[in-house]
């Protein structure tokens, strides 16, 4: 008899999931409480142009890195043309001096070496960092849990070469780091190209590195059409998708769960229930808040969120479109800004005049995101008058720095958007409104190898989201969808099979 699974959550890792379980004979019923795919990977219309909102840096475009397979599986980059970065980002300081990261390292180290000849030794560490780490394939295999001897030691031969500097790489801050540098450009540039994200040197020299093999980009058309891709993939294989239902409990029977009941009050039963959402709502309100493992409880008291953001989109009738393809362009403020409940000297901005889908002919979509503070948001919940003025000050205050970098944009803007954690977490439901979970430190990893993704006491419910993946992005969540349904087949006793759909 064929076997049922229920999925809540049609974000990046629901729709995962519901691929690799149809592909191996599950009839699967995704239930989602927003009307669109996608989760946080999502993109929206305002005035003509098009706001996106998460594939900035998409990991796994090229068939060199492990992703590849997943996105090829999922049907998610057949006939999709992505754009490769020229520019991790630009940085222009007040006095007009310009560091260019290129994405190219042998281009960069000789950028930087021109212009501060006495942190030569740095650059050429910084650089060397890149060029090792571009050879390094992030294990994409089996779940943990089903790991082998064989398994264990295949992996371990992989990274073995990489540990001991993947290891120093977490422990030292990109703060520690950028101190070292004598030309206060490229000590502030190192500080501010990754949106001035407090975070270990990897942060930084991870993406950089996929972004010197052309493995990671962003893809034409946008997050959302992304992960529309992978739902017309998921419908194709025989899925459904209930969308504006939202789950509120996880039904169980003698230590098994049985289904899940809706807001409505309807129930839905199924063999098995993958959440694939919010893990403390998952934990603390669609399961009653006393099955929590040990290692989840520690997740939840984490006070160490990579997010979340307060992200401006403006769009204007000026034509940009002669810009480089940088992830980013960040410049220095002559006097600071408050964004968030945070002070920020340097601002960030991309333009987004590579996608055509993005902006009319002519003009342009230009992006900024600053991580913020929750508390900041969240104390003009219940006031919206408050939480639209301080939305207008934000955008004011983001307006007045572009300003200073393009001349005539204030005459010329025809669209302003803030989202910020209130809107993540209204339309996703994660928690504080993060966009990422966090990045566990090596002494966390050395005493958890991997998140569970079961809860003690409940058979047959599994978590999904990016939440048991961290530190989130779109491929772990789409890795995590996989590993749920591996991990299902094995103890079904299924072979695990996957397809790939014809371009
Ligand atoms: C601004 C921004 C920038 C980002 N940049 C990048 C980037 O450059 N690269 C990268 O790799 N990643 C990036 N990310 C992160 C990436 O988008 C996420 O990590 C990933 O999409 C998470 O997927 P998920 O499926 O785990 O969770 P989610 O996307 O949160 O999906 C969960 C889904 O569950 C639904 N749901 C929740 N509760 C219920 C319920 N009770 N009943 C029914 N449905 C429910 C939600 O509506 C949602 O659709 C970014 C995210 C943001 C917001």
């Amino acid at each position: 008899m064929t076997q049922s699974i229920i999925i809540i959550g049609a974000g990046i890792s629901g729709l995962s999931a519901g691929c690799y379980a149809a592909m191996n004979g599950y009839e699967v019923r995704i239930v989602e409480a927003h009307s669109i795919p996608g989760g946080l990977c999502t993109s929206w219309k305002r005035k003509g142009f098009l706001v996106d909102d998460s594939c900035h840096m998409l990991m796994g475009t090229a068939p060199s890195n492990s992703y590849y397979q997943i996105w090829q599986e999922l049907g998610a980059i057949q006939g999709r043309r992505f754009v490769n970065y020229d520019y991790f980002a630009v940085v222009t300081a007040l006095d007009g001096r310009e560091f260019r990261l290129y994405a190219d390292p042998d281009r960069l180290e000789h950028h930087m070496k021109e212009l501060s000849p006495a942190d030569a030794a740095l650059a050429n560490e910084f650089c060397g960092y890149i060029r090792r780490f571009a050879d390094f394939k992030i294990p994409a295999g089996k779940p943990a849990e089903l790991m082998g001897f064989l398994d264990g030691m295949k992996m371990m031969v992989g990274i073995l070469p990489f540990m001991k500097l993947f290891g120093a790489l977490l422990s030292l801050t990109l703060d520690t780091f950028a101190a070292r540098f004598k030309d206060p450009l490229l000590s502030e540039g190192i500080r501010n190209a990754n949106y001035g994200a407090p975070g270990s040197l990897f942060s930084l020299v991870m993406p950089l590195a996929t972004m010197s093999r052309k493995t990671g980009g962003y893809p034409i058309g946008g997050s959302l059409e992304f992960a529309r891709a992978i739902e017309a993939r998921f419908i194709g294989l025989g899925g459904t998708v209930r969308y504006g239902t939202r789950v509120t409990k996880v039904l169980e029977r003698n230590g098994r769960a049985t289904g899940v009941q809706l807001e409505d009050g309807t129930e839905l039963e199924a063999d098995y229930v993958i959440s694939a959402c919010d893990l403390r709502s998952t934990l603390m309100s669609l399961l009653d808040g006393s099955r929590i493992a040990p290692v989840h409880k520690e997740i939840l008291e984490l006070d160490t969120l990579t997010g979340p953001v307060t992200q401006i989109a403006i769009g204007a009738d000026l034509d940009l479109s002669d810009s480089p393809a940088a992830q980013l362009e960040v410049f220095q403020l002559p006097k600071p800004i408050s964004i968030g409940g945070r002070r920020f000297e340097w601002f960030n901005v991309k333009n987004y005049a590579f996608d055509p889908a993005v902006a009319p002919r002519g003009k342009s979509l230009l992006l900024s995101m600053f991580i913020c503070e929750w508390s900041h948001w969240e104390k003009l919940k219940g006031d919206p008058a408050a939480y639209q003025a301080e939305k207008e000050r934000t955008a004011e205050v983001c307006i007045e720095a572009l300003e200073a970098h393009y001349l005539d944009i204030r005459n010329k803007i025809e669209m302003v958007d803030v989202a910020t954690p209130l809107t993540y977490e209204r339309y996703t439901g994660n928690w504080k409104g993060t966009h990422m979970t966090w990045q566990p430190t090596p002494e966390f990893q050395r005493r958890y190898r991997f998140i569970p993704k079961t809860v003690p006491g409940l058979d047959g419910l599994y978590l999904a989201s990016m939440w048991t993946n961290p530190p989130g992005g779109l491929p772990g969540a789409a890795e995590v969808g996989k590993w749920i349904v591996q991990i299902i087949c094995a103890r079904d006793g299924k072979r695990f099979m996957t397809t790939i759909p014809p371009e």
